[in-house]
């Protein structure tokens, strides 16, 4: 991987990706890949080299994969270099209870589509980036720049311009920015955001424990956010573990027999005894969603279009429908000679995304919402059950529809159709 491209760069690319985390690399595969049937002429952008981005340093996270984003690895090679680290669903249970040693099961579900595969996999983000990166080295049409951040952009009519800090510059008819919830693209856009923050972080660590799991991921709604022990190869749990902020700044602050012993109240015993398999990380949670996912010679993708709060998993899984609409749009329209960047061809994308994701994110905040609250009146209502069963059956088929890929008019590549 080139950590510059201007010697070897002899004419303009059809796109600029700008990002080269999950949903940058996914983009570069679905446009330029080895499986595109006419792959388009990629740069992929980075300020960051990728090459560091498999590491439980660098992002400890784990994702659940749904049946469609599977599929979609499928269609786009990648599943092969990941099914070995994926641990397949086999059960999801729901609490409303912080105490471990009270939780009766408000919801459980097989974890299966209709044809009896599982609806998720839990994969360790450190190989998912690992495998798309792989990838996406191997595919001609798809170069990369990285480690320069952009500093400039030009929207221009018929052609947009990326200017690196290291001044060089790079011409497209598009830009896909895939460049985080902090969108520099975004912004250079004007594209506003409508959304909040959540006063809630995410920890995130991974933990080991003496019995096995048998598959059962477990999400207990507490005051302070759901607590979700995810399933992953061996007797391993990557946990989202959400606290008010200044609660969770505390806990991340102490040495690991304090932070265990935070930890065992909140886990309970039933795997047996745990311990830390993993460094840990905070993430702030919010809810964002741009107001248009285009503007001229612009198109937005994963973080950058949307930040969800994360405990139905759904975000990347979001950012994957993102790029299938976006790359099938676009390979329709080069195919029929369009100008890609156009404004009638974008508009096709937008329409296409922007309903579906305001509705879920909107669900998902509902969700919190409701869980995530002390509320005596609340909570009295939450423990006849009534609304948490009605509520919780919502998300139990919003998450049965997604796995199986029958929600809005799914892309082709989500139903593991090469484009
Ligand atoms: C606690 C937690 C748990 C989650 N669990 C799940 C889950 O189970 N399932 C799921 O589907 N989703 C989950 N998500 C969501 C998912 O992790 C994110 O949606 C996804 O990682 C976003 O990836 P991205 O590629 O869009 O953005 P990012 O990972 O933010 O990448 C942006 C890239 O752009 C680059 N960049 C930024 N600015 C510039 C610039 N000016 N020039 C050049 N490069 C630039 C950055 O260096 C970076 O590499 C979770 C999120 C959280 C917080």
């Amino acid at each position: 991987m080139g950590s510059a491209i201007s010697c070897g760069m002899t004419r303009n690319p059809d796109v600029i990706i700008v990002g080269a985390a999950l949903n940058g690399l996914a983009a570069a595969l679905a446009l330029g890949g080895t499986t595109a049937r006419r792959p388009l002429d990629v740069v992929v952008v980075d300020a960051r080299d990728p090459r560091g981005f498999a590491s439980t340093a660098f992002d400890g996270r784990a994702s659940a994969i749904t049946a469609a984003a599977r599929r979609m690895f499928e269609a786009l090679g990648v599943w092969p270099k990941v099914v070995h680290h994926a641990e397949a669903m086999a059960e999801i249970i729901v609490t409303d209870s912080a105490d471990p040693q009270r939780r009766p099961v408000l919801l459980s579900f097989d974890a299966e589509d209709m044809k009896g595969r599982p609806s998720a996999h839990m994969i360790e983000n450190r190989f998912l980036y690992a495998a798309l990166l792989a990838e996406a080295e191997a595919a001609p049409h798809i170069r990369f720049a990285v480690g320069s951040a952009v500093s400039d952009y030009r929207f221009q009519p018929g052609l947009a311009q990326v200017t690196l800090a290291s001044g060089e510059t790079i011409r497209a008819p598009l830009i896909v920015a895939a460049d985080g919830r902090n969108s520099p693209a975004r912004e250079a856009a004007g594209i506003k955001l409508v959304g909040w923050p959540y006063d809630q972080t995410g920890i995130v660590v991974t933990v080991a424990h003496d019995r096995p799991h048998h598959g059962r991921a477990e999400e207990h709604f507490t005051p302070s956010g759901p607590f979700a022990i995810l399933p992953l190869p061996g007797n391993r749990a990557s946990l989202v573990w959400s606290e008010h902020q200044a609660e969770a700044q505390r806990i991340l602050a102490l040495d690991d027999t304090a932070f265990l012993a935070e930890l065992r109240r909140r886990f309970g015993d039933h795997l047996g005894e745990i311990s830390l398999a993993s460094g840990r990380h905070g993430y702030p949670l919010s809810l964002f969603v741009a107001e248009t996912f285009t503007a001229p010679r612009l198109a937005l993708v994963g973080d950058a279009a949307h930040v969800l709060h994360p405990l139905a998993g759904l975000g990347f899984n979001l950012g994957l429908r993102d790029v299938a609409a976006l790359a099938e749009t676009l390979h329709d329209a080069a195919a029929l000679g369009l100008d890609i960047g156009s404004e009638a061809v974008l508009e096709r994308y937008t329409l296409w995304r922007r309903f579906d994701t305001v509705a879920t994110a909107a669900a998902m905040d509902g969700m919190n919402r409701l869980f995530a609250n002390d509320n005596a009146a609340l909570r009295l209502v939450r423990s006849a059950g009534l609304l948490a069963v009605d509520r919780l059956a919502g998300l139990k088929s919003m998450l049965v529809t997604e796995a199986a890929g029958r929600s809005g008019q799914l892309p082709k590549l989500l139903r593991g159709e090469a484009i």
